[in-house]
């Protein structure tokens, strides 16, 4: 029964991403009519621990007025210009600066585009056309691991490594070989260390690239901590031993920060929260906190020199959108940027991911909880029916859907990826609304484990 006419417009006006369209048209959309802070609320005035931050996103909190403030001052200003051919405005460019200046990686040129998947997509043309300009076109092949989430365009989406985003769309596209998954819990072998299990990965990795032909891979591509796929941290030495194989077999080390980016684990990015050196950052969400949309591809030098000498060879680089730098999204971002500055967001989500994951840890003793993993404000929960064999409830799935509908009777919206709850709070979150959100997880669970044995 759908409970307004808006709801009812909604199930018969619109196809929903990542979403069971028929099951939707029976129980109708959870309408988002506001927020405050770490909270939202729907049309009926229930009011939402937002545990995702929207889509993992929202860094500073549903109701900041600093951001509306810029963003329709920007409006009157000039509300849009784009940036081809010569043609610049000032907020992309004081946004370029600013993100240059914070990347922990030697890198030094950004390109803007409004998706972290157009960004994966133009990271991917900028790497084809630099090995063409140097002379290697059959440089051209990606790694990626199984499990990775890198966007949904055809060729980013060729580069995720969801079984669902592949054959239900004829992906991949392009040249890409998917590795093992690296998670410790699922994927080492019995008695392995999680050094030893990192070292069988970078082994792995080794033997693709010699299979295949250095010459012919061209970058390596992983989020620092894999999220969207189920919050799955590297073992440690996991990006050491990558970045090393990079190095040797001349291949690009593409970090995918969309996620972890701007403060998620505690750091400033993924990349300096596990210690390496990417030479391309792929960089969305918590930029501008998704007030606005946009993404940056953030690069080094070197690419961007070999793409510069071609260009001035051929007359441009023909690639770039409509929105690219787009002025209200470049100067929200970097009014936001400013904001996680001034109010050490990123040292808040570093204390206040301590507390929530020694929180999440007491909770391994629930019946239902097989694995708690993550980092800062990032957060994984894998649900199991029998702690010892890990093996799901019934079908995968289940008490995963069980656990996310207890979650949302309690006020408490999460993801549930499989039969792992994902938390990514807003980094504004404090410790007593951490404490707040794991009441609400620990009720939730509880009523999924009364359904599993009703
Ligand atoms: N890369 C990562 C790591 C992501 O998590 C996502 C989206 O969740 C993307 C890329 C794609 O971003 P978008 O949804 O903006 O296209």
């Amino acid at each position: 029964q759908l409970s307004n006419s808006l709801a009812h417009t909604d199930v018969s006006k619109t196809l929903h991403p990542y979403t069971d369209a028929r099951a939707h048209e029976r129980q109708g959309p959870l309408i988002i009519d506001r927020g405050k802070g770490i909270y939202v609320y729907d049309d009926a005035g229930k009011e939402y621990i937002e545990g995702l931050a929207g889509l993992w996103s929202v860094a500073v909190g549903f109701d900041e007025p600093r951001l509306v403030a810029v963003a329709s001052a920007q409006m009157a200003k000039l509300p849009y210009y784009h940036t081809f051919s010569h043609k610049a405005q000032e907020p992309s460019i004081r946004l370029a600066e600013k993100i240059v200046g914070m990347t922990p990686a030697p890198l030094s040129r950004v390109f803007f585009t409004s998706s972290g998947s157009e960004a994966n997509d133009t990271m991917i043309k900028m790497v084809w056309y630099m090995n063409n300009a140097l002379g290697r076109p059959k440089k051209k092949k990606f790694l990626a691991r199984n499990r990775a989430y890198h966007g949904v365009t055809v060729a980013s989406g060729s580069l995720t490594g969801l079984p669902n985003n592949h054959t239900d769309f004829d992906l991949p596209i392009i040249p890409v070989t998917h590795l093992t998954c690296p998670h410790f819990y699922r994927f080492a072998h019995t008695g392995e260390t999680e050094t030893e299990f990192a070292a069988r990965l970078v082994a792995e990795a080794e033997a693709v690239i010699l299979q295949e032909g250095p010459e012919t891979v061209a970058a390596f591509i992983g989020e620092p901590l894999m999220a969207a796929g189920g919050v799955m941290p590297p073992p440690a030495g996991y990006w050491q031993g990558i970045a090393a194989l990079c190095r040797k077999y001349d291949i690009l080390l593409v970090a995918d920060e969309v996620i972890c980016g701007f403060g998620r684990l505690g750091a400033a990015f993924g990349c300096e929260h596990y210690d390496f050196t990417p030479d391309i950052m792929i960089v969305s969400k918590q930029l501008t906190s998704s007030y606005m949309p946009l993404a940056a591809v953030i690069f080094s030098q070197k690419v961007y020199d070999a793409i510069a000498d071609n260009t001035a060879k051929i007359g441009t680089f023909g690639h770039g959108f409509t929105a690219s730098g787009h002025p209200v999204a470049t100067a929200v971002a970097l009014e936001n940027l400013e904001i996680i500055e001034e109010r050490d967001l990123v040292g808040n989500a570093a204390r206040m991911g301590r507390i929530l994951q020694t929180r999440l840890g007491e909770l391994s003793e629930h019946p239902l909880v097989g694995e708690v993993r993550g980092a800062g404000l990032i957060a994984g929960i894998e649900l199991v029916s029998d702690k010892k064999t890990r093996r799901p409830f019934g079908a995968a799935g289940k008490l995963g859907a069980m656990a996310f509908v207890a979650a949302q009777n309690h006020g408490l919206i999460v993801r549930a990826i499989g039969d792992t709850i994902a938390l990514c709070p807003p980094l504004i979150i404090n410790e007593d609304q951490v404490h707040e959100l794991v009441a609400r997880l620990s009720d939730a669970l509880d009523d999924a484990a009364q359904w599993r044995s009703a």
